[in-house]
């Protein structure tokens, strides 16, 4: 079974969370307030376990196998896979078991991925004040969404979150890898590559910012046609082409912006994994395209 054939199957919405009765007792209706602030998960238990015990042990059992990297400092941005774990997370594996020495130091996470169940113009933020998870909640950073409010192609928009899976499986690695972060998910729907670079460079930061996004690269390919797109893609990246059609990768948009501006600072990109689901869970007759990158900023310091 393929991941995409998956997503039909959820249709959580956080609008029929605002639809709830009101209660006489005060404290029922501040309980549903607050649970109506948080994005509920809309994929646990398809994409990934639902329940704390066997994601974590999914995930660790990812990060264990990940080959030693000869990299010495972490990394800036990653791009990383979305489909279900079976399938992908070991590839986003590689990206995220770089981030260890970054444990105590990444306090926001700026998190792009692409929209799957409706189009839209620009990047979509939402209004809620966290996201779900089966590993805990996690706190959006109300202070970094702030300062997209005035740009043009930044909107607030639930419904680009509700059930899309492109940021939601990436909750998971990134609480079992940082300590203490907040969020800054930005759902990417038609955009320029200097869209999304202008957005990324307001939310940029020091040391304390990384920004993941998140893509598959081609869908349901032959095997070898799939592993030659495939590495065109990666080729593609490790050049810091910013031309990258949503035929080669579901992601484009937020990558293209990510490549501009990693022109812009320098960053210098790494593929990490490059595989697809016919060497993972799938049959090699249609595949989708998987790849992890790694992009460094060259700091004299962090050697
Ligand atoms: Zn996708």
């Amino acid at each position: 079974m393929l991941p995409l054939i998956w997503i039909s199957i959820q249709c959580i919405s956080l609008l029929s969370l605002r639809r709830l009765p009101q209660y006489t007792n005060p404290e029922i209706n501040r309980e549903i307030h607050m649970s109506a602030n948080i994005r509920p998960t809309a994929v646990a238990g398809t994409f990934y376990p639902a329940h704390a015990a066997p994601l974590l042990d999914q995930v660790r059992h990812f990060l264990e196998r990940t080959p030693p990297h000869k990299q010495v400092h972490p990394p800036k941005a990653i791009i990383v896979p979305h489909a279900g774990y079976i399938y992908s997370g070991a590839i986003a594996a590689n990206a995220y078991a770089l981030l260890r020495p970054l444990r105590d130091t990444i306090r926001r996470v700026v998190l792009l991925g692409p929209v799957h169940h409706m189009s839209v113009r620009g990047l979509a933020a939402p209004s809620v004040a966290a996201f779900a998870s089966p590993l805990g909640t996690v706190m959006l950073d109300q202070a970094a969404l702030a300062t997209l409010a005035n740009l043009r192609q930044v909107m607030v928009d639930d419904r680009c979150h509700a059930r899309e899976h492109s940021l939601e499986v990436h909750l998971p690695f990134l609480q079992s890898m940082l300590e203490d972060f907040k969020l800054v998910p930005l759902a990417v729907g038609d955009a320029s590559a200097a869209d999304v670079a202008e957005v990324l460079e307001r939310l940029w930061g020091g040391d304390e910012t990384l920004i993941v996004v998140s893509s598959d690269l081609s869908h349901y390919l032959t095997y070898p046609a799939a592993q030659q797109r495939d590495a065109t893609t990666a080729q593609a990246v490790l050049d810091l082409r910013t031309n990258i059609s949503h035929e080669q990768a579901c992601g484009a948009t937020p990558m293209n912006g990510l490549l501009l501006a990693a022109r812009h600072h320098g960053l210098r990109p790494v593929l990490l994994d490059l595989r697809n689901s016919g060497d993972t869970a799938g049959d090699k007759s249609r595949v989708v395209g998987y790849a992890a990158f790694a992009l460094y900023e060259d700091k004299p310091h962090a050697h």
